[in-house]
């Protein structure tokens, strides 16, 4: 029986950025990977998705995105980085195998998948959150009979020609999604709160600087918030949909019925489709066997797991390191976490 010292469960940038930071580590390591190519969720998300990250906050450790000839990058171009990436610098990965369950007897994890057992003496989970999307409930959710999708099932505006539709969501998806949408169908916007645009002024570079200051000096009054990660950014498709003045934002409706959603004054409206950018949740299903898992999250210090010291979660979001779950955020996660795996090899050599 093959034991590896260390198996990573996701080959997307965060698996694929802790790689990077082993590479001479000497470690007998493999990543495994459920997808048939290289290129994690973004293989998935629509056609015209554009980066809310500048090319120079869309690279990984150790090799640049080669720029390009528009300041955010188009989805196909971030995958195309992701597969040269992968390539160059080598690093083991296992595509089309499934991980669907871990547990751990005598210090080891046997890894359970669709081609066959693996066994680990430490693991990092690097899943993303794609394969677990987000939806708010509301009341008759399941009584409306019109089309529901999550962003992730979004292609393109095509589906909804003519239609009359719900976007529900104030982030960059939500925002791109709508305005491409409104070219080809009535659309409504509903989010929690008044959507926030990234100033015209700012450009993403200075809202990854920033964010990253203010989240590293809590002492500077721009902690309390001039620009935050979550804005939205003013990618092309946003410019346009600002032109054309479709970003009216309402606030939520109070239920559904068959055709449509009830508003708080209860006026009756039909839609036929709503599409939900409400964001997504950790996927760690594959990890439930090892009792670590409570509320979708996994109690940590850092990125490692409390409750099971050979187990480390890479590219979560905030919980797993600041800005994890973005390209720009995931590089100083991926090290740290690197540096503690070495350093476990090193006392259990
Ligand atoms: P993923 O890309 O999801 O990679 C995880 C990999 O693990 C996938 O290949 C998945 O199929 C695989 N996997 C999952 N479960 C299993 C399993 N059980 N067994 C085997 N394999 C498994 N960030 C930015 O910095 N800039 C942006 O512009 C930006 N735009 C975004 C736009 C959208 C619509 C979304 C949703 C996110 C965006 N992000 C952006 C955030 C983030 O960069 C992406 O979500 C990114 O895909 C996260 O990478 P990851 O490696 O953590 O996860």
């Amino acid at each position: 029986m093959k034991i590896y010292d260390l198996i990573i469960i996701g080959g997307g940038q965060a698996g694929l950025s802790v790689a990077y930071f082993l590479r001479r580590s000497g470690l007998d390591y493999l990543i495994l990977d459920d997808q048939k190519e290289s290129g994690g969720a973004w293989l998935h998300y629509w056609d015209s998705l554009k980066l809310f990250s500048p090319t120079d906050y869309s690279s990984l450790s150790g090799w640049q995105m080669p720029e390009t000839d528009h300041e955010y990058p188009l989805r196909a171009e971030f995958i195309a980085y992701l597969k040269a990436y992968e390539a160059r610098y080598k690093f083991p990965v296992q595509r089309n195998t499934f991980v669907f369950q871990v547990t751990k007897a005598d210090e080891l994890f046997k890894i359970e998948t669709n081609n066959g057992n693996f066994y680990a003496k430490t693991l990092v989970s690097a899943t993303g959150t794609a394969k677990n999307p987000y939806l708010p409930s509301y009341p008759n959710q399941n009584v409306y009979q019109g089309v529901q999708r999550h962003a992730v099932e979004y292609r393109s505006g095509d589906a909804f020609k003519d239609q009359k539709v719900m976007v529900i969501g104030g982030g960059n998806s939500g925002a791109q999604i709508l305005s491409e949408v409104s070219k080809v169908a009535n659309t409504t916007w509903v989010t929690l709160e008044p959507p926030r645009f990234l100033p015209e002024n700012i450009d993403g570079r200075y809202l990854f600087n920033q964010a990253t200051s203010n989240f590293f000096d809590e002492t500077t009054e721009a902690f309390n918030r001039q620009v935050s990660l979550s804005d939205i950014v003013l990618v092309e498709s946003v410019r346009d949909g600002l032109k054309r003045d479709v970003y009216h934002a309402v606030r939520p409706f109070v239920s559904f019925y068959k055709d449509g959603v009830v508003w708080e004054n209860g006026n009756k409206e039909a839609f036929d489709a709503v599409l939900w950018c409400t964001g997504f949740k950790p996927n760690l299903k594959h990890l439930e066997a090892l009792d670590v898992v409570e509320n979708n999250r996994i109690a940590t210090k850092d990125t490692r797991s409390l409750k099971e010291p050979q187990l480390w979660l890479v590219g979560y979001g905030s919980w797993t390191g600041f800005a994890s779950g973005t390209i720009y955020g995931v590089g100083k996660t991926a090290r740290d976490t690197a540096r503690e795996i070495r350093a476990y090899f090193k006392k259990h050599a």
